[in-house]
């Protein structure tokens, strides 16, 4: 039988990149999938998969409650949603820090405090929440408020799984290395401004990966669907990282 089935879920900024692989791939094992994204254009094409979409901007606190209201309880959330910030401490002002923090951390605390005691009340469920290899784990250069943020998510994620182990409740953080992405690709336009060049700029990030290539959408929505099914069940408060030895 399917892995996901008889299973809702919830994935966010599923327009495109992670999120919108591992909605496809959530819903392709069975779950009913409820995807939402910023940017409503991106969400094409998933309804024909039989995914509820929907626009929503995690950081519109008023938004998400009313989002959660109206979502059955779902059995699965993956918070994906998150933004890369560029520079050290000496570029990350007052408003850059907030940014970061608000999209990247306490998202994902509105959407499960708005969840989670439903989730409680129906048995339990499994959460994912996206973190980064670069968080407590790597640290990578000019990723400043971006590792902050990241590694504020694992100790969420940790806290989380510790006071909910008995309720049925499994939390976990994925932590990637490079992934192909669009917000990837204006990544390396950016960079390749400063070093000569687009193709420069992607060959130093594939340069730092072991494994001598990027990792793909598809390879984290299969490690995803791994932690949203059952077959993770004794698995809690973990971080996976996933990033082809980038932090060996
Ligand atoms: P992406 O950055 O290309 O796309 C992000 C999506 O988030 C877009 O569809 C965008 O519209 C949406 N979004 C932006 N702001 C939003 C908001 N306020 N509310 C709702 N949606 C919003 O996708 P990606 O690169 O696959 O990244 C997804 C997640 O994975 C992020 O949390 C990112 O930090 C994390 N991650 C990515 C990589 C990588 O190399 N790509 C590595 C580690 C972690």
């Amino acid at each position: 039988s399917k892995r996901l089935e008889g299973k809702i879920a919830v994935v966010t900024a599923a327009g495109q990149g992670i999120g919108r692989r591992t909605a496809e791939r959530f819903a392709e094992e069975g779950a009913k999938v409820y995807a939402s994204d910023l940017d409503r254009a991106k969400l094409e094409g998933l309804d024909a998969l039989g995914i509820t979409t929907e626009a929503l901007d995690v950081t519109d606190k008023e938004a998400i409650r009313a989002y959660c209201e109206r979502l059955p309880t779902p059995q699965v959330v993956f918070n994906c949603a998150g933004f890369v910030h560029h520079g050290t401490i000496l570029e990350c002002d007052e408003a850059a820090w907030d940014f970061s923090f608000d999209l990247n951390v306490k998202a994902m605390h509105r959407i499960l405090s708005a969840l989670l005691p439903r989730m409680i009340e129906a048995g339990g469920g499994s959460i994912v929440n996206m973190s980064s290899a670069a968080s407590s784990i790597k640290a990578a250069p000019n990723r400043y408020v971006y590792m902050a943020s990241k590694a504020a998510v694992v100790g969420l994620t940790r806290s989380i799984a510790v006071d909910f182990v008995g309720k049925g409740i499994r939390c976990n953080a994925i932590c990637p290395g490079t992934i192909e992405s669009p917000s990837l690709e204006g990544r390396i336009a950016d960079l390749g401004k400063s070093v000569g060049g687009t193709d420069k700029a992607r060959e130093m990030f594939v340069s730092r990966q072991p494994m001598g290539r990027l990792g793909t959408p598809d390879e984290i929505a299969n490690l995803a669907l791994y932690l949203a099914s059952d077959e993770s069940s004794f698995t809690t408060g973990t971080t996976q990282v996933i990033d082809g030895g980038w932090s060996l």
